[in-house]
């Protein structure tokens, strides 16, 4: 049976969190003199301007107006949303809120996304690896004999970062049932792929915590926005834990125009699938190209024959992909993401460069 007060840190469960400034005083009060905030202004602007954009404030700790935002975007309540700056600190906090150091193990299925492992690491809490099986599907059978007592945290990503598949609904939903710790899943790239969200499953099931972020699809990697969605119960312990002021002015104030433009989202959606479904099928067509993964994101997985010598001959080419051939199932695969017209038409006039220079034999990279 899952329980989560059997699953939070004792010291978290116990844990008095910071009450900012601006938590303790929500009014709408003339002045301001509870934050130590430089009343003159933002000394960035002179004179007039110093105080016009607010900059010299502290932001909104609970972040009201732009989980109000979310919520309507998502279809949520907004005391299922947490939000960190980007979805690695989510990760992070989930960690902290969680696993106790040196005593409880999480479950990840490699090859996956790298920070959850490197977040487990900084806590010190131990890792169980399961491997994707060949068609990197879970392993669910091997999970199930990796769990014990202390097993806290399981690790999804789906569609999964760097195979670019996503994970079957029926092994989740099983998982879900059967583990009475929590299950994360990751959906950083959701929105390029054609199966909904696991979102509608909250409801039914509370050891069940969903990641988004807006540094994918939404393009806005540089503010640092990422999103956990779970039960209330959940989403309390992760904000007692956050830093009080994680998400900064700029990122609430743009990121909240960003929803109200959201068609905007939907066309660059649909470009880069199209995108993708080219570039896929360009990449097919040269002689030393394995095998183009399948893929539900905005990148490809490629197995080719020498992997590592066309990645640094990319590199000469002033092109930079991602080389996962040393992670596990990966071997000779390039990761590549689908870019402009213009950068795609590039890469594959460079990779056609290639193949005329090794078919002359003449050329090592
Ligand atoms: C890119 C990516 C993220 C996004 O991380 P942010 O910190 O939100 O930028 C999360 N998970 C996976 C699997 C990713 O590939």
């Amino acid at each position: 049976m899952f329980k989560l007060e059997n699953l939070v840190r004792n010291n978290i469960k116990n844990l008095e969190p910071y009450s900012s400034a601006r938590d303790e005083y929500k009014g709408d009060a003339k002045i301001l003199l509870d934050a130590n905030e430089n009343g003159m202004g933002n000394l960035f602007f002179n004179g007039d301007n110093a105080l016009e954009n607010n900059y010299h404030r502290y932001p909104d700790p609970q972040q009201s107006h732009l989980k109000k935002a979310i919520a309507r975007l998502k279809g949520l309540n907004e005391n299922s949303i947490f939000l960190g700056n980007g979805s690695d600190e989510c990760i992070d906090v989930l960690y902290r809120c969680f696993c106790e150091p040196s005593k409880d193990n999480v479950i990840i299925c490699p090859p996956t996304y790298g920070m959850y492992k490197v977040a487990a690491n900084i806590q010190n809490v131990e890792i169980r690896e399961v491997l994707l099986k060949p068609d990197f599907q879970m392993n669910c059978s091997k999970i199930e004999k990796a769990i014990d007592e202390n097993t806290k945290l399981i690790w999804l990503c789906s569609p999964n970062n760097p195979t670019g598949n996503i994970i079957e609904r029926s092994s989740i939903i099983q998982l879900l049932q059967e583990f009475r710790g929590i299950v994360v899943v990751d959906e950083a790239y959701i929105d390029f792929s054609s199966e909904p969200s696991l979102l509608s499953f909250l409801q039914n099931y509370p050891n069940l915590v969903i990641l988004q972020t807006f540094s994918k699809a939404w393009g806005l990697a540089g503010l640092r926005l990422g999103m956990a969605f779970a039960s209330p119960a959940i989403i309390t312990i992760m904000n007692k834990v956050k830093p009080p002021y994680n998400i900064n002015t700029i990122t609430q104030e743009y990121i909240i125009s960003a929803i109200a433009a959201v068609t905007v989202i939907d066309t660059t959606i649909t470009k880069i699938v199209a995108n993708r479904k080219k570039l896929a099928a360009n990449l097919a067509d040269f002689p030393f190209v394995r095998k183009v993964f399948n893929s539900d994101a905005n990148f490809l997985l490629v197995k080719m024959d020498n992997a590592k010598s066309i990645y640094r001959y990319l590199l000469t080419e002033g092109i930079v992909v991602r080389n996962r051939s040393d992670e596990p199932l990966c071997s000779n695969c390039l990761r590549i993401t689908v870019g402009s017209d213009k950068d795609n038409d590039l890469l594959i006039k460079a990779l056609t460069k290639y193949s005329t220079i090794t078919d002359e034999k003449s050329f090592v990279y």
